[in-house]
């Protein structure tokens, strides 16, 4: 017996202008053939369903395909995207035959011209290997699930949490749901609801018994002690995608139509109903620096969205540095960039140097105000750690050469690359504790609250621009399905999921 084994992962984000290209797969790791098994074999999914797979009694063979991961950011270059594709199907190719497939994708991909990345990876890898063989996916919860997915796969294995601290358990799952389908030769059939709504990230705390999402991982996790379900998934849907299928879905895959039918039915009405407990609460940046300022002890976190480097925007914004310089802060004040010439001017002038630093309006012109800013080097480093928690499990990063500019206690970290500026382990690697700090920037729209929930004395959810911005209902969307809610007030809708075996 014989599994191939492949990941195809990014967040993207349609309203970054900066285009995603092969150069941006390299930093977390292009891995092939027995590589990607060795590599990953504790890593992610790949890693929950690798180390799954190895404990069946049939002791499979596992054979490595490629392996692809960049961080969120915008569209991937057509070129690139031939490249990736063509790069994984070779491989499968190569690898036949093999009995089942499994893919770690994130499922929220998009490329320039290719709107539904991972419809179009499943669709090519069913017509290699044929309409029987059991090909699983595991998937975001922020993932845009497109009908052609739903048909070309057996099963689609979601998150059910966010922040997203499943993610080796999501490969876990993926490897029961395709256990049952090879070896127990179950015959399945999956409910699919695609719903009229984008829901909003930042109180989508499934964690949280006080937010809306928490009873809906309630529901799918018990849904799933049920031998009839293979899996449950509710995709909110990563929000800052321009895309002709956009929306929030409900999956469920079983072998019983009609429980599947029914379950995905009830999930996909209490999403439409709860839908406005959703939307953000959020405060105007000069408040939340001024409350956080006059706290006298224990930390704040401002939540980032609009500039959240976990939901794929630059990570350039200025608006939250130059408020924080706008006060002498007692304890340190933490905050973050991505800034590869920030980087190189701070290595120029070495650690200890004095000068004004251009900030901003580089690499987003959009969304990036320029500034100048009096700084100090006090820190020159790689800005390399590995992430467990939201996200990532053992996950290598490598965002690259980094810097701490001083501007009296405030500390803006720049990095050359993109990441997860949110973990407590980049301020530590920074030689910063994150949880000693008066006031810290966490450019993650919710994630960032399982690592700093129990740290944090107050946290807010500031409006700051970016392009990944709380209120994108209120931002132009030219290609996307409409009426869609929020951006449309839609009056009567009721569910009607469609069987897909
Ligand atoms: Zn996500």
């Amino acid at each position: 017996m014989r599994i191939a084994i492949g990941q195809l992962w990014q967040e993207t984000n349609t309203l970054n202008p900066l285009p995603t290209t092969r150069a941006d797969f390299e930093p977390l790791g292009i891995y092939f053939g027995d590589e990607l098994l060795t590599k990953l074999a504790d890593v992610n999914e790949p890693g929950g369903f690798i180390q799954s797979v190895r404990q069946w009694p049939e002791n499979p063979e596992l054979a490595g395909l490629a392996r692809f991961a960049a961080w969120p950011s915008g569209p991937v270059t057509p070129d690139t995207i031939a490249e990736l594709l063509t790069s994984i199907l070779d491989r499968l190719r190569t690898a036949l035959p093999v009995d089942a497939v499994y893919l770690a994708l994130h499922g929220a991909m998009v490329a320039e011209g290719m709107p539904d990345v991972e419809g179009e990876l499943l669709r090519q890898v069913r017509a290699l290997v044929g309409p029987r063989m059991p090909v699983v996916a595991s998937l975001d919860l922020h993932t845009n699930v497109t009908r052609q997915m739903v048909e070309q796969a057996s099963a689609l294995v979601l998150y059910h949490t966010a922040p997203h601290i499943d993610v080796c358990e999501t490969g876990q799952r993926a490897a029961a749901a395709l256990r049952h389908i090879l070896i127990d030769r179950a015959v399945v059939v999956t409910a699919f609801q695609k719903l009229p709504l984008v829901a909003p990230a930042e109180r989508a705390n499934t964690q949280d018994p006080a937010s809306v999402s928490f009873k809906f991982r309630e529901c799918l996790q018990r849904a799933e002690a049920d031998p009839d379900i293979l899996c449950a998934g509710l995709a909110t849907v990563q929000p800052w995608l321009e895309i002709p299928e956009l929306g929030s879905a409900v999956i469920v895959t079983s072998t019983y139509a009609p429980k599947a039918l029914r379950l995905c039915r009830d999930l996909a009405e209490q999403l439409w109903q709860q839908r406005r407990g959703y939307l953000p609460e959020l405060t105007d940046l000069p408040d939340a620096v001024r409350l956080a300022h006059a706290e006298p002890d224990g930390l704040v976190v401002l939540g980032d969205a609009a500039d959240s480097t976990n939901s794929g925007s630059t990570g350039e914004c200025t608006a939250i540095v130059s408020e924080l310089t706008r006060y002498d802060w007692p304890r340190p004040a933490l905050t973050t960039m991505v800034a590869p010439y920030a980087v190189e001017e701070a290595q120029r002038q070495g650690v200890g140097a004095r000068y004004t630093a251009d900030l901003g309006g580089v690499r987003d012109r959009r969304f990036s105000t320029p500034i100048r800013l009096d700084v100090e080097v006090a820190n020159l480093f790689d800005a390399r750690f590995t992430l467990t928690g939201h996200i990532g499990k053992n996950m290598p990063i490598d965002m690259g050469p980094a810097a701490v500019l001083k501007h009296g206690n405030v500390h803006l970290l720049v990095t050359t690359r993109s990441g997860p500026h949110f973990a407590p382990d980049f301020f530590r690697t920074a030689g910063l504790d994150p949880f000693a700090a008066q006031v810290l920037t966490a450019k993650s729209p919710c994630g960032f609250r399982a690592a700093y929930q129990d740290h944090a004395k107050k946290i807010y959810m500031v409006r700051s621009p970016g392009c990944a911005p709380s209120d994108f209902w209120n931002h132009p969307y030219l290609n996307i399905p409409r009426p869609l809610w929020p951006w449309d007030e839609i009056d009567a809708w009721a569910p009607e999921p469609v069987l897909i075996a």
